[in-house]
């Protein structure tokens, strides 16, 4: 209770050396949707009322425009000089998240041999793995437990069946906090990668990958979107049955217009993708999204207070998870924060415990105000 009245009482208690008018609380560290950058809202404040050269609003363009059309090529230049992605790839806009994929990726990419491998190593590869099961044989690569702490199949103690069609894993595991820091060395089995939660928050390689899939609402805008990479040579073995809309040919050969795609995310994907250029690049994007991360990793492991709940060499820079010592203090923790305006860092349900997401949106003041927060909690509760 005390920490509760020196918290609610007094601002000076969390000092905010960095933080700029506009840049302020509140923040939302939830991992999904992220929070857009601001300059990002600020301009689709603007274009809603009156969008440039159309005098309508962006909400409302017709997919047949052009002036839609230039949102949507936009995008996806931005998106290939972004990611360098190599000639010979399809990026495709596409809707139902990241889940739509779970199905889509097995039904487009598993019928050259029926089979496919999966790294488990945590809550969303085991869902891609169950959905793709459906549509061929699935063989799963579990992650192993540590000491209370997830780990990543590690590279040596695992190897890709050639006669996979693909090998799947997904970069950033969103809700156990583990990400992958190498590329998985696959031979000559498609690599296939859920990127979403790490898609654009640092270059990549593209050419390692088979299929990168992503949805929009962490790094690249607002939900009812989701990024395809593919290369093309891919695309021809789509199961008997496959929708039109799953259909990675048919949707290349419509560029992206099979139907009404999701406009309206597709114009804040143009703007989000305008900014990160703007700011540099994928080069700055990962630079700050370190030094976010490095800044609340500090305060993790400058105690034994917080419990780092992945192991050191694999956690991830994007979501942050830890618990306290107990289930009680994890809520006073949440209510004290959310009191200052630090809102969402409940884990996932799944895993528990507390999860700090840092999407490219999330500005640095964000974390250098959580570190404090979490400072002065130990300082009270500790
Ligand atoms: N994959 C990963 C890695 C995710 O983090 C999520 C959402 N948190 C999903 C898939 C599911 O995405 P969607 O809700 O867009 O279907």
């Amino acid at each position: 209770m005390a920490m509760t009245r020196s918290l609610a009482q007094g601002p000076a208690a969390l000092a905010r050396p960095s933080a700029r008018a506009g840049a302020g609380p509140p923040f939302s560290f939830a991992a999904g949707a992220g929070p857009l950058p601001r300059a990002v809202l600020r301009k689709l404040r603007a274009d809603l009322a009156c969008h440039r050269g159309t005098g309508g609003s962006l909400l409302d363009l017709p997919f047949t425009s052009l002036a839609f059309r230039e949102e949507m090529e936009r995008a996806e230049d931005n998106l290939r000089e972004l990611l360098s992605i190599p000639p010979g790839y399809d990026v495709l806009f596409v809707h139902g998240g990241a889940t739509a994929q779970f199905a889509a990726v097995p039904m487009n990419l598993i019928g050259r041999s029926g089979q496919a491998d999966y790294l488990c190593a945590g809550y969303w590869s085991a869902k891609a793995a169950a959905q793709a099961s459906r549509f061929g044989q699935i063989r799963r690569i579990p992650g192993a437990r540590g000491p209370g702490a997830l780990r990543i199949p590690p590279p040596g103690e695992w190897a890709v069946d050639p006669l996979a069609a693909y090998c799947h894993i997904v970069s950033n595991e969103t809700a156990d906090g583990v990400q992958h820091q190498a590329v998985p060395e696959t031979g000559a089995v498609p690599l296939v990668a859920d990127m979403s939660s790490e898609f654009l928050t640092g270059p990549i390689e593209v050419a390692r990958y088979g299929l990168i899939y992503a949805s929009a609402q962490k790094n690249l805008g607002i939900a009812g979107l989701a990024v395809v990479i593919v290369r093309h040579a891919l695309c021809s073995t789509a199961l008997p049955g496959t929708p039109a809309v799953l259909d990675y040919r048919a949707l290349a050969e419509q560029g992206s217009l099979l139907n009404t795609p999701p406009t309206f995310a597709i114009s804040v994907a143009r703007r989000v993708t305008d900014w990160i250029r703007e700011q540099g690049g994928l080069a700055a994007m990962r630079n700050a999204t370190l030094r976010k991360s490095s800044r609340i990793y500090a305060m993790l492991d400058s105690t034994g207070f917080y419990r780092p709940t992945a192991a050191r060499e694999e956690r991830s820079r994007i979501n942050l998870c830890f618990s306290l010592l107990s289930p009680e203090l994890e809520e006073s923790f949440l209510r004290e924060a959310d009191r200052q305006g630090l809102r969402d860092l409940k884990g996932h349900p799944a895993c528990g415990g507390i999860r700090v997401s840092l999407y490219i949106g999330m500005p640095e003041a964000g974390a250098i105000t959580l570190a404090e927060f979490m400072r002065e909690f130990e300082r009270r509760f500790g």
